[in-house]
């Protein structure tokens, strides 16, 4: 794959040549307006193509090989940080963005309770899951299109827009006509099919980093989504699994900074599947927006003791109140806003 980069003052014409020549050759143009230049990614099978098919066209400037083995999620494709737009919320940006609610649905009364509270507290996004991926298959599963209905209501409640997971390529239709934001949960990270299908919709993806993956990994996952036309991908650092027990899982944080050295889509963390444990919420939620990320995944039941899921990690309302507060210190201190 390579970029093809135009001149600052190059002509909408000659964009279109070099698009028309992208795709006689068999390849897909994936166009990028920066501020200054337009730049066009060529991407493909690993056919080589001689640069020089470009550089004779008029208003090119240079063509550049992208050696990264992921293109379209690489800062060499894109250098300006991308901002993903829901319904007016900008993750990526100066702000810091709290996605927040309980591990799944389980009532419209507990989602309400919950919605009502992160609203209060100053999340922009109700979390929930309709459809859980479990590793049990005797745990509780989900409500399915019913607990989408419920997060439907709590949308009309609150205002709050929705996250929320999908698990098979099948429900992407469905679960796109609820969700503000779809979902890929870390059990799914290289589900290839389910990435594909959600290429081909314009709904934000929430890619979260499967829990034996690689960063290099993760990055490949969101360019199966990128490079079927969807751009809208934010990523979610969740914990990866090592040999440490007591935690769920170990929050690699240096993946924040490292993931927003190589690419241009956000990043957040989520502490809660990360520690497994709700007093580990707080610090990590404060280590992860001082390393840079750009917003937060937290858990919070009205009740924690009673959830059907997670509720050793999820926060009351209170607790959440709390996080929010300290995390807001943070961000202001490394220069964002909350
Ligand atoms: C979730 O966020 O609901 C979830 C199941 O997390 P993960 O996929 O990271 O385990
Ligand atoms: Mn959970």
């Amino acid at each position: 794959m390579m970029i093809v980069v135009m001149q600052a003052k190059a002509t909408a014409k000659q964009i279109g040549e070099v698009i028309r020549k992208i795709e006689e050759l068999g390849f897909k143009p994936h166009l990028s307006k920066g501020e200054e230049k337009t730049i066009i990614g060529v991407v493909g099978n690993e056919r080589k193509i001689e640069p020089t098919v470009f550089t004779v066209l008029s208003g090119v400037e240079a063509v550049i090989p992208i050696l990264k083995p992921y293109k379209l999620a690489s800062r060499e494709f894109k250098s300006e940080d991308t901002l993903v737009s829901v319904n007016g919320i900008k993750i990526g940006a100066a702000e810091i963005i709290v996605m927040a609610g309980p591990c799944a649905v389980e009532s419209k009364e507990q989602v309400l309770k919950a919605a009502q509270a992160v609203k209060k507290s100053g999340a922009k996004i109700l979390r929930g899951g309709a459809f859980k991926p479990r590793t049990s298959p005797y745990s509780f599963q989900g409500l399915g299109q019913k607990g989408l209905e419920i997060l439907k209501a709590a949308k009309e409640k609150t205002g709050l827009s929705i996250v929320t997971e999908v698990l098979e390529p099948a429900d992407v239709n469905l679960v796109s006509q609820y969700a503000d934001i779809l979902q890929i949960g870390a059990r799914n990270m290289q589900n290839f099919a389910l990435l594909e299908e959600v290429g081909k919709i314009n709904k934000p993806v929430l890619l979260k980093r499967g829990m034996m993956s690689t960063v290099e990994e993760l990055l490949l996952s969101a360019e199966y989504v990128l490079s079927n036309g969807n751009y809208n991908v934010i990523l979610c650092e969740r914990g990866i699994r090592t040999f440490e027990k007591y935690t769920r899982n170990t929050l690699d944080i240096s993946a924040v900074a490292l993931i927003k050295r190589l690419s241009h889509l956000p990043v957040i963390v989520d502490p809660s599947h990360a520690t497994g444990d709700r007093n580990l919420i707080k610090p990590m939620s404060k280590a992860a927006i001082a390393g840079g990320a750009d917003g937060l995944l937290i858990e919070v039941h009205p009740c924690p003791e009673e959830a059907l899921c997670d509720g050793y990690q999820s926060l009351n309302p209170e607790g959440f109140e709390d996080l929010m507060q300290e995390v807001r210190k943070i961000a202001l201190a490394v220069g964002r806003k909350m």
